[in-house]
């Protein structure tokens, strides 16, 4: 496993570092960042992509939104059914893309 941290892009492969999702380079654990959300797609099974343009596969290539816009795509987004869920990049992480389209809360 490894990780490409949102901030740097800098891919970490140290199993510690992968761990914790610690960036050497940002001396950052992620975890303590949770500003950075992404965009999963049901419909499409991808992420949502930068400047909302496209889907992507890769977490690593997924939008990067601030929690206010991506929870904004998932309204705007889900008028006929839940297609879209919006989850902090943290998560996104650790657990790869959502199984379920409800939010747990
Ligand atoms: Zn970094």
């Amino acid at each position: 496993m490894s990780f490409t941290c949102p901030f740097c892009e800098t891919t970490s492969h140290h199993p510690m570092d992968d761990r914790e999702l610690y960036c050497n380079r940002c001396r950052l654990f992620l975890e303590e960042a949770p500003a950075i959300w992404v965009v999963w797609s049901f419909e499409h099974g991808a992420w949502w992509g930068p400047g909302r343009w496209g889907y992507v596969a890769e977490l690593r290539e997924a939008g990067r939104f601030t929690q206010r816009e991506a929870e904004q795509i998932e309204r705007e987004a889900n008028v006929v059914a839940v297609n879209e869920r919006a989850l902090a990049w943290v998560e996104a992480q650790r657990h790869g893309s959502p199984v379920i389209s409800a939010r747990e809360s």
